[in-house]
């Protein structure tokens, strides 16, 4: 199937080209022809489906269908759509989207999100914007200062909207709404690449009569992406990740902490390792993240060490290896992760360093992708059973995960003997299940609450 069947105009059709596109993706195949009818939709798409695109083209469209000509235009150029993602990141690629698609038209775009200054993003403002892309703290600060109008959006897209509920953000959300039309005066497009309850109810508050498109199933791992735990003891996982990147030779690796200090330390010490890394985080100003960012795109940087919410969304192509230094607490949050890896068909590699702290996390997450994952053990780094699980102390992206649960707090503490193996040669042993059993009857003091993802917010 072609752009060009997809109803497309010509100055759109001409700007996919102008990309490379030859073919939509399927997301786009499903999404494009049901938006330009003026639907709502609620869309499964992960991230690296093309979904971007999937909203942007036909929102384009549809808005220079209905765009006022200049002799009715009276006062200044209202937002007419709004398109509301969870990071900054997110926003900034998006709205780089709006302009690669819409260069041939006369359409005008901002972002505005947290961490920067106000003021420019203001002017930007008063000279008038058609599409709007915001996270929403900032844009409420700005709905607050009286710096805008949204009762004139007649599209509204809510991009990876589960994530945007994962961080808290549901009662900016329902503000934001308040400021719209009513729901359904505008059309109303969610995206989420997981279905909640929590979405389900989104969804059915915001969306009219939705088309539902779903191009991955439901809560499943992408397909390409080959997935493999390997057991390790927590204070060794550092070591097992440089040596697996010396090792294999890789040069481009996107390593998840959970905690932004977690990744600020791994950072430290695979620079002092000889390997070239950045931690890329909420706590980093955006000018850090986006040289993060442009130095790992670039292959300056080899290794990107990141936190969940600072990675959702990074937009970088083909990237081969995921690496899993800490699970995630909240097992979604793994499937976007490894989301970061086999993108747009390519094949990709997810690998979990698991210790004996995260066998319940990696049961969740098993429990959620419907399989087990398998277990390598590799040659050296076999766990010693007699380690006792410790809890993993969540809460507000506070230190205590990164340091007592996930490997950061011995990381730099060599083992004699363990290290001196270490060097030279990794088996893969490729049999499933070769681990060491999990201890038993030891009681868990792991608390079993939802990790409190405030103090990681982006915005
Ligand atoms: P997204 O899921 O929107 O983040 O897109 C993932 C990546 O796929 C981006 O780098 C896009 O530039 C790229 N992309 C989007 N649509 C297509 C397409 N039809 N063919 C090839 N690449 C695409």
């Amino acid at each position: 199937m072609s752009f060009e069947s997809l109803g497309l105009r010509e100055d759109l059709l001409r700007a996919v080209r102008e990309q490379g596109y030859t073919e939509p993706t399927p997301i786009q195949r499903q999404a494009i022809p049901t938006i330009l009818t003026g639907a709502d939709v609620l869309a499964g798409a992960q991230t690296g489906t093309g979904k971007t695109a999937g909203f942007t083209l036909p929102l384009l469209q549809r808005l220079m269908a209905s765009r006022p000509g200049d002799a009715r235009r009276h006062g200044p150029r209202p937002i007419r759509a709004l398109v509301l993602t969870p990071t900054r990141e997110l926003a900034a690629q998006v709205q780089e989207s709006v302009e690669t698609y819409g260069r041939h038209l006369p359409l005008s775009s901002a972002v505005i999100f947290g961490g920067v200054k106000i003021n420019p993003q203001i002017a930007q403002l008063r000279r008038g914007v058609d599409i709007l892309v915001a996270t929403p703290g900032r844009l409420l600060d700005h709905a607050g200062q009286g710096n805008l109008d949204l009762s004139r959006i007649e599209i509204l897209v809510l991009d990876e909207a589960d994530r945007m509920l994962d961080m808290g953000f549901i009662h900016d959300i329902r503000r934001v709404l308040a400021l719209l039309p009513a729901a359904r005066e505008r059309q109303n497009l969610l995206f989420s690449a997981t279905f909640s309850d929590e979405i389900k109810d989104l969804a059915n508050r915001l969306l009219n009569q939705p088309r539902l498109i779903e191009v991955a199933r439901r809560n499943t791992a992408a397909e390409t992406v080959r997935q493999v735990v390997h057991p390790v003891d927590r204070h060794r996982k550092r070591e097992l990740l440089s040596h697996l990147v010396g090792a294999n030779d890789w040069r481009q690796v996107l390593v998840f902490t959970r905690t932004k200090h977690g990744a600020n330390r791994l950072a430290q010490q695979l620079e002092q390792d000889g390997l070239s890394a950045a931690a890329i985080h909420g706590n980093k100003s955006q000018g850090a993240r986006t040289r993060a960012l442009a130095g790992f795109k670039a292959g300056e940087v080899r290794v990107l060490v990141a936190t969940d919410i600072a990675a959702r969304g990074l937009d970088i192509d083909q990237l081969p290896h995921v690496v899993n230094y800490e699970l995630p607490n909240v097992p979604e949050d793994y499937v976007h992760r490894i989301g970061r890896t086999g993108r747009a068909g390519n094949e990709g590699e997810a690998i979990s360093l698991v210790c004996v702290d995260e066998h319940k996390l990696l049961r969740d997450i098993e429990r959620l992708l419907k399989r087990e994952v398998p277990k390598v053990v590799l040659d050296g780094y076999a766990p010693d059973p007699s380690i006792p699980a410790e809890p993993i102390l969540r809460g507000g992206g506070q230190r205590a995960g990164g340091q007592r649960g996930g490997g950061q707090r011995d990381a730099t503490r060599e083992s004699g003997p363990r290290q001196q193996a270490k060097h030279g040669h990794v088996h893969r042993k490729p049999k499933v299940g070769e681990q060491r059993s999990p201890r038993h009857g030891r009681p868990s003091r792991r608390r079993e609450v939802p990790a409190l993802l405030g103090g990681n917010r982006d915005d």
